[in-house]
């Protein structure tokens, strides 16, 4: 069985009592961790690979709770729009120019970006067509993912190549879902992912409610994002977003809504009283001009929240470490200073995700028994000096970079590290990239 020692580090464990261990040692065997602490002096030969963390911050896996792939290519396609705009203008007419090799290394390109950035696992939501591809580049990366192909049967403006029947939008799921649920040794996991009540009629949204739930399968959507978004719903189901989703069947413990920004008191003890999970995107909701959502009043209710870019045709990020900062910072003036401590906020981006997945006992935390999902941080840099007295917790969140990630392993592999991916050729995907969005920009009328 491969063994890999890291040894020396300051470890924020998130563990159960959220101990930060200094000068510790994490033994990895195969895919999971097999001991934390001073584990260096008795096997220190022994392990096949010695990763030297001395001086370095060592953090889980960042776990981001909602994001696209296939957008990655749209990065700076669509600026300074609100979302309506923003998905009829220019994304829905970039997704429906995809194609099987673009849909590949877009998913390539935004995993590269995660990777280098100690994202381990994603919550993922594709486009309508060729999301076989996204799973193979996930499969290909090494990352842990759940995924899924986006569903949309309804309203206006969706180009013809997007279009779907409900039929047709619930057979090609199940099928992704039958052959790439479990697959990768059980890294990728597949979410049933109706995009949004805008663009999913009522038949579609009871089908995938009924068939997730029979299956005990994920369920991945937006919800109450925009003011106009919630409008449109009102009038065409006759109830706010969050009560419409509950009246079909959606909303669970498995159950991921993204965004939740404009809530009424009703659908907040909605969310409690199902156990719905919450992904919170503050970068793409202040860009989007979508507001601010209320996330420390749901952790205070009880509800649980995890962090996540979005897509970086939004965002234009994939980004955990400014998702992390703008979390803590973007509530304050409204509920005060202490409303999002670092440690509150590192725990969205750790635990809150491996709750939102039902993996709080696999992923989220570094313990004996739990994936190998690690990261390695070198703040031993101007911006995030001088470390003696300062609490970890509040470098990582408030001072440190994506950049500061020096080493990324995901199931017990190294997927970053020494400044190259392990299983991407990244000149290869970003010439492949810059090459398709030329294509795609063509075909959807937007090339400049
Ligand atoms: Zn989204």
């Amino acid at each position: 069985m491969p063994s890999v020692l890291i040894k020396n580090g300051t470890v924020i464990t998130m563990d159960r009592a959220r101990r930060v261990v200094e000068r510790c040692d994490i033994l990895v065997e195969d895919d999971r961790i097999r001991a934390v602490g001073d584990v260096g002096a008795s096997c220190d030969g022994g392990a096949d690979r010695v990763i030297d963390a001395t001086g370095c911050i060592v953090i889980p896996g960042l776990i981001q709770t909602h994001v696209h792939l296939c957008q990655a290519l749209f990065r700076g396609m669509s600026d300074d729009m609100e979302l309506l705009d923003w998905l009829r203008l220019r994304t829905w007419p970039l997704e429906a120019a995809h194609d099987e090799e673009s849909i590949y290394y877009s998913a390539l390109l935004g995993i590269a970006e995660l990777l280098r950035g100690g994202t381990t696992c994603v919550v993922d939501m594709e486009t309508v067509n060729h999301t076989e591809n996204a799973f193979r580049a996930i499969a290909e990366s090494g990352i842990r993912a759940v995924s899924g192909k986006v569903m949309m049967d309804w309203g206006d403006d969706v180009p013809e190549a997007l279009r779907e029947t409900g039929e047709h939008s619930i057979v090609a799921s199940v099928e992704l879902a039958d052959k790439w649920d479990g697959a990768a040794d059980g890294r990728i996991r597949y979410a049933f992912a109706p995009r949004f009540a805008v663009s999913c009629s009522d038949w579609l949204l009871r089908e995938v409610g009924r068939i997730a739930a029979r299956r005990g399968a994920y369920i991945h959507t937006h919800s109450s994002e925009n003011r106009g978004e919630i409008e449109i719903v009102e009038a065409e189901r006759g109830a706010r977003n969050i009560i419409y989703l509950d009246r079909v069947g959606l909303l669970g413990p498995r159950t991921i809504l993204a965004h939740c920004i404009h809530l009424d008191q009703s659908e907040l003890d909605t969310l409690k009283r199902t156990g719905t999970h919450v992904a919170h995107c503050p970068s793409v909701n202040l860009k989007l001009a979508s507001g601010i959502a209320p996330a420390p009043e749901m952790l205070d209710m009880g509800i649980n929240v995890g962090l996540g870019a979005d897509g970086a045709g939004g965002n234009n990020n994939l980004d955990q470490f400014v998702e992390m900062r703008l979390a803590a910072l973007i509530h304050k003036p409204r509920l005060g200073p202490t409303v999002m401590p670092a440690l509150r906020v590192l725990e969205m981006a750790t635990r809150g995700g491996a709750t939102a997945l039902g993996m709080e006992d696999e992923i989220g935390s570094i313990e004996p028994g739990k994936k190998a999902d690690i990261v390695l941080l070198d703040l031993r840099k101007p911006h995030a000096s001088p470390g003696a007295c300062a609490d970890p917790v509040s470098r990582v969140v408030y001072s440190a970079h994506s950049s500061d990630v020096v080493m990324t392993m995901v199931d017990g592999q190294v997927a970053y590290g020494g400044g190259q991916l392990t299983n991407i050729d990244e000149s290869e995907v970003l010439d492949r990239c810059d090459e398709a969005i030329v294509r795609l920009a063509r075909r959807a009328g937007l090339a400049r």
